[in-house]
C-alpha cells in the first residue's frame, strides 16, 4: 500500500510509524519545517534542550503514550512529579490542587469548599458521561457544587479558556478533565519532541518519507480509487489511501466533491488558536507554584506556568522558563503582535504576580502561536463529530476533534492513531 499520511503530528506520526512497521510504503506530508505539530518543542538558546512551544505534561491516566515512550526506549526520561498547581485570586496564589486544597481553599466559605468536594469527588467516580451530555458546565457546577464554587473557581477558568462561550461549554467536557487529570504529572526530559523525532526516524528508517514545510491545498478522488492531493506550489501526489490528520473544518475546506449534507453537518462549530509568550529569564518570577491559573478579571493571559518549577533549570543552560499562555479566537489581534510587544502589555500583570519583576530578567522573549488548537466543545459539539471513514473512498480522517469527551491530549492522539492503523492493517490483509 502507498499510504499519504497529512499532518505530522502525534496523531499522523503514530499511524504513519504503524503503518511503516506493517509494510506500507509511507509518506507524511507537514505544513511546518519540524514534526510534533501542537506538542512540537524548540531549542532553548544553545542548551540543546527542547521545550515545547505550549506548556505540555502527561497524567497518570495517559497510559498510551507512556506505552509508546518506552516502546522508543525514551522510558528512562520520563520523570513523574507533584508540583504544586495554584489559581492566582485575590491578589496571591492560593494552592488548589488536592482534596486538602480544596478544604483549605480560603476563598470560598467552609460550606461552599465541601460542596465543591463533593462534586469533584462525584465526577471522578462518575463512570457515564452521558448523563452529563445535555446540560452546559456552567449550569452544572451552579446546581450541584453551587454557585459560590462558579463564581470562584470554575466561571473564570472557563471564561480564561473559552472567552464569550464559556457558558456553552458542555459538562461532560468538565467530566473529561476532572475524570483524567491527575495530580502527579508527567515530563519527559528533554522535551516530548524526542518522542516525535524517534518516530520520524522509524518511518524513514522503514523506507517512508516526511515531507516538511509542504502545505496540502486539496484533497480528490480519482476514477481508479487511488487519491491525490495537491500541494501548494501546484505539485500533485497520488495514494492508494490517505490519513487526513487536520481539524474536520479543514479537511471539509480541502476535500473536493464531498455531499452536501457531509459538509453542512461537519464543517461546522469553533476552535480558539493558541498563544504562548515563553519568557528565559535570570530570575524566578513564581516561587514554588509550576501551574497557575489566573482566576481574576482583565488579565491579558490565563495562565503562567513556570516550567522550571517543574523541571531542573539546569537542564536548559541555567535559564528559567515562564509560560504566559491563551486561547483566542483566531483572529485575535494578539496573533499579529511581535513578541516584544506582547511582552510590553504584560509587563504590568508580570509585575502583579511579582513585584520585583523587571525587564531586565527577560534573557529572550519566544512567541508562538496556532491555530485550530482548543475546540470549542458546545451541547451539540458531539453530533458534529465525523467518523474516521469519510465520503471519499480509500480517504480517512482522524484528529483531535475526535476525541470527546476527553479534552485534547498527546495520550488521546497516539490512541486513535494507534486503532486507526490496526483497522487499516487488518483491512489491508482481508
Ligand atoms: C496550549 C496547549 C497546551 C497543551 N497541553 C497539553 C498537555 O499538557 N499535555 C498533552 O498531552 N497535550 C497537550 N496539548 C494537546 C496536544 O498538543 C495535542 O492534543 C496533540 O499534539 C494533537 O496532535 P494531533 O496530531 O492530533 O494534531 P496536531 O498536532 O494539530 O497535528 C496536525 C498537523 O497537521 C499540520 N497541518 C495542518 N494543516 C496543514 C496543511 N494544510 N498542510 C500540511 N500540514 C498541515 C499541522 O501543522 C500539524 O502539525 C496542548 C495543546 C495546546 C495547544
Amino acid at each position: 500500500m502507498n499510504t499519504g499520511v497529512l499532518g505530522g503530528g502525534a496523531l499522523g506520526l503514530t499511524v504513519a510509524y504503524r503503518l511503516a512497521n506493517a509494510g506500507d510504503k509511507v509518506t507524511v506530508i507537514e505544513r511546518e519545517t519540524e514534526v510534533g505539530g501542537l506538542a512540537a518543542g524548540f531549542l532553548v538558546g544553545d542548551s540543546g534542550t527542547y521545550l515545547e512551544k505550549f506548556y505540555h505534561h502527561i497524567f497518570k491516566t495517559d497510559t498510551t503514550i507512556e506505552a509508546l515512550i518506552k516502546e522508543l526506549g525514551l522510558g528512562d526520561k520520563l520523570e513523574w512529579l507533584r508540583p504544586v498547581t495554584s489559581m492566582w485570586v485575590g491578589g496571591k496564589a492560593v494552592q488548589l490542587d488536592s482534596p486538602v486544597a480544596v478544604l483549605k481553599y480560603k476563598p470560598l466559605s467552609l460550606f461552599s469548599r465541601f460542596r465543591l468536594a463533593a462534586g469533584l469527588a462525584y465526577l471522578k467516580l462518575e463512570g457515564n458521561y452521558h448523563r452529563l451530555e445535555r446540560v452546559t458546565a456552567a449550569q452544572w457546577v451552579k446546581k450541584w457544587m453551587g454557585k459560590p464554587a462558579y463564581d470562584k473557581v470554575w466561571g473564570p477558568q472557563l471564561a480564561g479558556k473559552f472567552g464569550a462561550v464559556a457558558d456553552t461549554i458542555v459538562a461532560s467536557w468538565l467530566w473529561a478533565r476532572i475524570k483524567d487529570r491527575t495530580t502527579q504529572l508527567g515530563y519527559l526530559h528533554g522535551g516530548f519532541q524526542q518522542i516525535y523525532n524517534r518516530l520520524a526516524e522509524g518511518i524513514r528508517a522503514k523506507g517512508g518519507e516526511i515531507m516538511l514545510g509542504e502545505t496540502i491545498t486539496s484533497i480528490a478522488s480519482l476514477p481508479d480509487g487511488k487519491v491525490a492531493v495537491k500541494l501548494q506550489d501546484g505539485r500533485e501526489l497520488t495514494f492508494d489511501r490517505l490519513v487526513c490528520t487536520f481539524p474536520s473544518r479543514l479537511f471539509v475546506k480541502l476535500a473536493e466533491g464531498l455531499p452536501a449534507d457531509y459538509a453542512a453537518k461537519y464543517n461546522w462549530g469553533q476552535a480558539y488558536g493558541a498563544h504562548c509568550l515563553i519568557l528565559a529569564l535570570n530570575q524566578q518570577v513564581i516561587a514554588r507554584t509550576y501551574w497557575m491559573s489566573i482566576l481574576e478579571p482583565n488579565y491579558p493571559f490565563l495562565a503562567a506556568v513556570e516550567h522550571t518549577n517543574l523541571i531542573d533549570r539546569a537542564e536548559y543552560g541555567g535559564s528559567r522558563l515562564l509560560y504566559l499562555g491563551n486561547y483566542l479566537p483566531m483572529d485575535d489581534a494578539l496573533f499579529s503582535k511581535t513578541g516584544e510587544q506582547i511582552l510590553e502589555e504584560y509587563t504590568p500583570y508580570i509585575k502583579k504576580l511579582n513585584p520585583q519583576f523587571d525587564r531586565s530578567w527577560v534573557t529572550q522573549v519566544y512567541s508562538w502561536q496556532a491555530a485550530y488548537a482548543q475546540p470549542v466543545v458546545t451541547v451539540e459539539f458531539k453530533d458534529h463529530i465525523p467518523p474516521h471513514d469519510t465520503p471519499l473512498p480509500n480517504v480517512y480522517l482522524a484528529n483531535m476533534f475526535q476525541v470527546y469527551p476527553h479534552d485534547r491530549g498527546q495520550n488521546y492522539s497516539i490512541e486513535m492513531g494507534n486503532e486507526l492503523a490496526a483497522r487499516l492493517i487488518a483491512e489491508a490483509k482481508g
